[in-house]
């Protein structure tokens, strides 16, 4: 199960201070310190710890919390709303364009789950918002990877638009969206290359398409199980490209969660979906309150 170690660890420390009737600051120093060390534990970026716990150091020996009735239970309530505002505060999954098609570009490494997540995409915003999916085949470099992609949409009965590896994946893009206002698709995805590493030359695709097509949103998906080298791939991307929003991928695995803790505080975007298995329909809207509640019980 997903952050499984992080939450027996977090759960026995505040439990020890959750029925507390007097709190003292030594108290929250030695609890601030163990939590410090679950988080380290959980792969958790070192500079993210360091300003959560002083954040909930502060907040935990304030004296309202202190001269409270119930002082444990505050302290306990501050971390959770902390965790939560860690991993971002509420946001809209989903928006679409004012006038349609929305250009969604998915980017990120090879093997992080990409190509799925599209899928997925497809098919959540067909179901749940009833709007018209395109799938776009710009990764020109590995033709089982167009291959992939029109399995999936043969799967949900969704149309994917390729040109074959020979064309141009700006061009791919620029017809997609172009294919898609002629016949009143609503969200067209363009599913772009991958690479095992970030390197120049993906980069700069990425920087073409996106000149080329002008995104609405451009999606990176992450694998959750690659722990805080999740938020320095996403702080990359970001840079390079511009990213709109996060997918975390394969938190049905045995992640720990420093993928899911880091991201946000790292690179200031929000986690938008959460990746919950292989299936097409195994995807969510990703709530940070509803991710500390699983966390901490
Ligand atoms: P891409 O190279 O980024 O396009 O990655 P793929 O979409 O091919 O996915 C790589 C592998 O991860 C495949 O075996 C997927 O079935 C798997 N995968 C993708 N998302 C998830 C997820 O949320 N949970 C699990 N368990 N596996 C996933």
């Amino acid at each position: 199960m997903a952050f499984e170690g992080l939450a027996e660890r977090l759960q026995n420390t505040l439990q020890k201070i959750k029925g507390k009737g007097k709190v003292t600051e030594a108290d929250v120093k030695e609890m601030m310190r163990e939590v410090r060390f679950a988080l380290i534990e959980a792969d958790v970026n070192l500079k993210v710890v360091k300003e959560f716990v002083k954040k909930v150091s502060e907040r935990a020996v304030g004296s309202d919390v202190m001269e409270s009735l119930t002082p444990g239970q505050q302290v306990v309530k501050i971390v959770r709303d902390e965790l939560a505002e860690l991993m971002g505060g509420e946001s809209e999954a989903m928006t679409f364009a004012k006038k349609p098609p929305t250009v969604i570009m998915m980017v990120g490494l090879q093997g992080a789950g990409k190509t799925t997540t599209t899928g997925k995409l497809a098919n959540l915003i067909r179901k749940k918002y009833n709007r018209k999916p395109l799938l776009a085949a710009a990764d020109v470099y590995r033709p089982a990877a167009i291959q992939q992609l029109e399995t999936i949409g043969k799967q949900l009965s969704v149309p994917v638009f390729s040109l074959g590896t020979e064309a141009s994946p700006v061009d791919i893009a620029k017809q997609a969206v172009e294919k898609a206002k002629e016949e009143h698709y609503d969200v067209v995805f363009i599913d772009t290359a991958g690479r095992l590493q970030i390197d120049e030359a993906l980069m700069g695709e990425l920087r073409d398409i996106h000149e080329a097509v002008a995104p609405d949103e451009v999606f990176l998906v992450v694998d959750a199980m690659t722990g805080q080298v999740a938020a320095n791939v996403a702080e990359t991307f970001d840079q390079q490209v511009g990213v709109t929003g996060i997918v975390l991928t394969k938190l049905d695995g045995d992640t720990r969660g420093g993928a899911a803790l880091s991201i946000r505080s790292v690179t200031g975007k929000p986690v938008k979906f959460a990746g919950m298995g292989e299936k097409l329909d195994a995807i969510e809207p990703f709530h940070p309150e509803r991710m500390a509640s699983r966390i901490l019980g």
